[in-house]
């Protein structure tokens, strides 16, 4: 309850702004994916703006592609930045790669202020201190507290010799100076009061040797610039958090601060969901298709294996969130409407593909035929049926869509109303066929061929003449449902035959009893 109205009057007083920050890394995981969700549906709940920052300070892992990529899958997803590399915005740029400059600034405040150092050890001298200083009980040494007096820098250097070794252009690095014994703690809005030890933390590196800042300076400048409320990210970020209250305290008085929460990990089989774990269960685990540049390799997204948007953004909202009733099916009014982040669980969610497929097929079911017609219709064209009525297609949807779990599925469900089956399967009629059956249908095909055209109609025919014969009406659906279809699915035998018509039905009837 306390965390709630604490969140409440910090809404109230201060417009929401969040941000969503990815690093151009590849494609986007179902776990960035949900973090997108989280801000844009508080985002929208507040009225508030939804603002997507790159974070493209580290080189070494850009990817080219990839910020179009995150573009697209937001667009796909219907998630549309209020402010943007793409959609402008006042508080730009919104790229960090372009703001380079502003970082540097803060970075040498923070040493003119005593809060951060200049540090030029090479990377063999670090090697060298981890090998050394390496012991049973701490296998990887930090650059902290307890070594910074051991080595190269601006606090174990004169102040003549940093000078020198600056401007003779040696490379350095910007570390911050973390305070031994502090005790920080803020209140996450997922996890409630969090405490953090600073002589646990290392002295992480703020400005790297290319001049580029790291996502902690970064981060800190960037929320603050861009006047961020509230910041919800992974909670790989927790044992961050200490350094970016710091630099918080150091630079900005903690004035306007954000509310964090961090966000529980997406689950996958065995652990953390991975990329592997995809290829491995036959699942994706990207939002739509990523081609790694470099490799070549595709991996498969949810897009094209034929999830709506729609349901796919239903079920991670529902990957650890829940509104505390059994309501399951969400549309993004509802969401926006619902969600809070304080029911968010600070538990880890376990993904389940099974139930992500079961929220496909109530969203298909639950969506209008008009809806679905133009990417049913796309699918139907790329596997070489052409649609020429689109009324015509509205129908067979609306026939079939319960049968759909994912959109594929809507091709061979609807094939045979455009093409006459290339097989027919007759070994599921062959050992009751009889002499008597196929009487029933030579009779039943001529008796058709001067009815109404209707679905109710040729099942009343339909029943009639098999009383007349004296054959179960029940033993004969499946034979005709097997010459429409060729197998052994499908609608309602009825429905089938009335939007294919008579000429269609009747020849569909003699070429198979040709094959029994
Ligand atoms: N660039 C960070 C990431 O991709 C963003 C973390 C944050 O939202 O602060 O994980």
């Amino acid at each position: 309850m306390k965390r709630v109205s604490r969140f409440i009057f910090a809404s109230m007083s201060r417009k929401v702004r969040v941000r969503f920050a990815p690093s151009p890394t590849g494609g986007l995981h179902l776990g960035g994916v949900r973090t997108v969700l989280y801000n844009y549906l508080f985002a929208k709940k507040y009225k508030g703006d939804f603002i997507v920052r790159i974070e493209d300070t580290d080189q070494s892992r850009y990817v080219p592609g990839a910020e179009e990529y995150i573009f697209d899958t937001l667009k796909w997803c219907g998630m549309i930045p209020d402010e943007s590399v793409q959609h402008g915005g006042d508080f730009g740029p919104y790229r960090q790669s372009e703001r380079k400059e502003r970082y540097k600034q803060f970075a040498l405040q923070l040493v003119n202020d005593g809060y951060a150092y200049y540090a030029f050890d090479t990377p063999e001298e670090l090697e060298k201190m981890r090998q050394d200083l390496k012991t049973e009980h701490n296998p990887t040494p930090q650059y902290d507290h307890h070594i910074r007096m051991k080595m190269r820098n601006s606090l174990t250097l004169s102040s003549d010799e940093t000078h020198k070794l600056l401007s003779d252009g040696e490379r350095f690095v910007i570390r911050i100076k973390v305070p031994e014994n502090d005790q920080l703690s803020f209140t996450d809005m997922i996890r409630g009061e969090v405490k953090f030890d600073t002589s646990t933390v290392d002295d992480k590196v703020l400005l790297k040797a290319d001049g580029m800042p790291t996502y902690h300076l970064a981060v800190v400048v960037d929320d603050h610039q861009m006047q961020i409320s509230h910041s919800f990210r992974g909670e790989e970020w927790l044992p961050s958090a200490p350094v970016h209250i710091l630099l918080w305290k150091y630079l900005f008085g903690l004035e306007n601060m954000p509310q964090w929460a961090h966000l529980p990990l997406i689950l996958g089989p065995n652990g953390k969901l991975s990329k592997r774990d995809g290829a491995k269960y036959g699942f994706p685990v990207f939002a739509m298709n990523w081609t790694d540049p470099k490799t070549g390799e595709t991996t498969e997204g949810f897009k094209e294996k034929g999830f709506l948007p729609e349901a796919f953004l239903n079920y991670l909202a529902l990957l650890g969130w829940n509104d505390g009733s059994e309501q399951e099916i969400f549309s993004m009014e509802d969401l926006i409407e619902r969600f809070s982040m304080e029911r968010v669980h600070s538990a880890g969610a376990k993904f389940d593909y099974e139930k992500a497929k079961w929220f496909n097929h109530e969203w298909i079911k639950k969506s209008s035929n008009s809806f679905l017609l133009p990417q049913v219709k796309t699918l139907l064209e790329t596997n070489g049926i052409t649609i020429v009525d689109d009324t015509l297609l509205e129908k067979i949807i609306g026939l079939i869509k319960d049968r759909c779990t994912l959109l594929p599925d809507f091709v061979p469900q609807s094939s045979f109303f455009f093409q006459t089956p290339a097989t027919i399967d007759a070994d599921a009629i062959r050992p009751k066929w009889n002499e008597d059956k196929k009487k029933f249908f030579v009779a039943y095909s001529e008796k058709i061929l001067n009815s109404e055209w209707n679905a109710v109609t040729l099942e009343n025919m339909f029943k009639e003449l098999a009383t007349e014969k004296n054959i179960k009406p029940g033993e004969l659906q499946l034979p005709f449902r097997i010459m429409l279809v060729g197998g052994k699915f499908g609608p309602p035998v009825f429905q089938i035959a009335e939007v294919l018509g008579k000429d269609e039905t009747v020849k569909r009837i003699d070429g198979a009893l040709k094959i029994f």
